[in-house]
């Protein structure tokens, strides 16, 4: 299936290969043709899925096709999210998809100026995407009038009513015109938010992404306490087989944050000797295929991906299933290690846990009901690491001149003692860097002249002695595609940092 098979435009289709999406997920199938057709939607579905995308593309074309424009203080789609994050990140996707139309996109939420946003509501807009409080606070100034709302969308129900935005909803869908289309998204569906929905909602169409319960009887979940700069040194034993607690391995789906790190984690699994193969957006449909169907064959025997890029393809029944890093909705990893598990035999999911990771783990754990079993690093892996030497790097590379006469593994970044990436020796050649093993990218967390990570971003990472997250600092956002997309802290966080929002 193509978005334009799903009836989309032109404009949104060529923004979309601007974004380089190339195949529309299990959400969006469903719910694009719905919504084209002008219906409402009870979807059930939560941040990750691509939700954002498949409401917000169909509204796109019927707002041009509507051929109406936006009258002063006024907005023709209205976007609700509870949280500021979640406010901006759909506005920053709006702005995307319509790019390459002349629809107007706003977003107001609490924490910002208000008289600021007076000003933003004079012009109107074609999509505004709010907060529910300041959402009032504009109205009750007469800032804003909601009486000419054609679409409706209310994201995350389930959180505005944990976040108690119940009497404002009310408000705001009583200032509507009852003839709108309305979208309605939640992650659950209580009888709390169905009896909401059907209050709102006229014959809906309902769609639903599998729904996440609990983590698949057959698979042993496992999780490895490691550094974040030790990870790669450890799946290259892992694929080696030098690592017997994560068993055998016949197939494996390494899962990373990023497009960027799952090409590295290639990168470095070639150096080493094991065959891998990304996919992830940047790779063309036909790169992606060919890479599935190697995978599937046998052929390659690891496969490294991005959780969208796994999303909607068929690879199940996996001896393991990777965790490189921790994905921050834990609802992911239940989807993540689904895929393990050949008929009637035990599959392994193996978490490679970093400090800055722990509260990820925490959330999955408590979503799970599940405590996964603590691997211990393999004896001497730390000065292995340090000194590279079994890992057979050192055979057909030579190390840089400045770092001549160290060994290091080639996770271990050089740096200048300012802690900046050491300048290669010729631009262009990355001889410096693949005798490294670096991106010439970021200094070295350990390096005595690195800068100390900044709290809870990773890498950037001192070592772990004992599971500590000695940052103490939250967990970094979560990125597909070096987008910060939905929700960027794990769900609890979330809530809490959610209830000053507007
Ligand atoms: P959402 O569930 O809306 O928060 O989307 C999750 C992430 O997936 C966002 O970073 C989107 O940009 C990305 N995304 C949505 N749809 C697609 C798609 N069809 N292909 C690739 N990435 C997508």
């Amino acid at each position: 299936m193509t978005f334009a098979q799903l009836g989309l435009s032109q404009p949104v289709l060529q923004a979309l290969e601007l974004k380089s999406y190339t195949t529309p997920t299990p959400i969006q199938e469903q719910a694009i043709p719905t919504v084209l057709e002008g219906r409402d939607l009870l979807g059930i579905a939560q941040t990750g899925t691509g939700k954002t995308a498949a409401f917000m593309l169909p509204s796109i074309d019927r707002l041009i096709a509507s051929g109406k424009t936006a009258q002063r203080k006024c907005c023709r789609m209205l976007v609700l999210a509870p949280t500021r994050e979640l406010a901006g990140q759909i506005a920053q996707s709006a702005r995307d998809y319509s790019a390459l139309t002349t629809l107007r996109t706003q977003s107001i939420f609490g924490g910002t100026s208000v008289s600021k946003d007076r000003q933003k509501m004079m012009r109107g807009s074609d999509v505004l995407v709010a907060t529910p409080g300041r959402l009032l606070d504009l109205i009750d100034q007469n800032a804003l009038s909601l009486a000419g709302v054609e679409i409706l969308v209310l994201d995350e129900a389930d959180q505005m009513l944990d976040l108690g935005f119940i009497h404002a909803l009310r408000r705001i869908v009583g200032l509507l015109p009852q003839r709108r289309q309305t979208l309605f998204f939640s992650a659950t569906m209580p009888n709390a938010i169905k009896q909401l929905a059907d209050s709102y909602l006229s014959n809906p169409a309902q769609v639903a992404v599998r729904p996440v319960a609990t983590t698949a009887d057959l698979v042993e979940q496992k999780v490895v306490l490691i550094n974040q700069d030790e990870k790669q040194a450890l799946i290259e034993m892992i694929f080696r087989g030098q690592y017997s607690p994560a068993g055998e391995v016949v197939n494996a789906l390494v899962f990373t944050r990023t497009k960027h790190g799952a090409d590295r984690v290639v990168r470095k699994l070639g150096q080493a000797g094991v065959r891998a193969d990304a996919i992830h957006g940047n790779k063309s449909q036909s790169q992606r295929e060919r890479a599935l169907a190697d995978f599937k064959s046998g052929r390659t025997k690891v496969l490294v991906a991005t959780d969208i890029a796994a999303r909607g393809i068929d690879i199940s029944g996996l001896s393991h299933v990777i965790n490189y890093e921790l994905p921050n909705v834990p609802e992911q990893y239940v989807h993540r290690i689904g895929r393990t598990a050949r008929a009637g035999a035990k599959g392994i999911a193996l978490s490679l846990c970093a400090g800055d990771e722990r509260a990820y783990l925490r959330d999955i754990q408590k979503l799970t009901g599940v405590t996964l079993e603590k691997l211990p690093l393999p004896d001497d892996f730390r000065s292995a690491v340090e000194s590279g030497i079994e890992h057979g790097h050192e055979a057909n590379s030579r190390p840089p001149r400045q770092d001549r006469g160290r060994k290091r593994h080639p996770n271990v970044r050089i740096t200048t003692p300012q802690g900046k990436p050491a300048p290669r020796r010729n631009e262009g050649d990355d001889r410096a860097a693949r005798a490294t093993g670096t991106d010439g990218a970021r200094p070295a967390a350990n390096h005595p002249g690195a800068k100390p990570a900044r709290s809870g971003k990773p890498g950037g990472f001192k070592k772990w002695s004992g599971g500590q997250n000695r940052q103490g600092g939250k967990p970094a956002g979560r990125t597909e595609g070096g987008e910060n997309r939905g929700g960027n802290q794990p769900m609890r966080r979330r809530r809490q940092g959610a209830r000053t929002t507007s």
